[in-house]
């Protein structure tokens, strides 16, 4: 059986991704990057997509600009924040 898939949880981890390649300043070892990922998470509404649809959203970049900037945003805050505070 197929399982939706959140989207905005795939995209979150795409750009904590992103931002490791970036920032040689923070840590981004496993233990902070599930904490970053949560953080960003829990301030932001999911968005369940089925997998294919999610897949193509992905692969496509299609996405709202807004959506994208707010998810960034996000991302950058929880970085911010669990850098201060590592949980090691
Ligand atoms: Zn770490």
């Amino acid at each position: 059986m197929k399982k939706p898939v959140n989207l905005t949880e795939l995209l979150v981890s795409q750009l904590v991704e992103e931002q490791c390649k970036k920032r040689s300043d923070v840590c981004f070892c496993d233990t902070c990057k599930a904490d970053i990922m949560a953080m960003a998470l829990n301030h932001l509404p999911p968005r369940y997509v089925n997998t294919d649809k999610g897949e193509l959203f992905v692969r496509t970049g299609v996405l709202n600009s807004q959506l994208s900037t707010d998810l960034l945003v996000e991302v950058s805050k929880a970085i911010e924040h669990v850098s201060k505070n590592p949980r090691h």
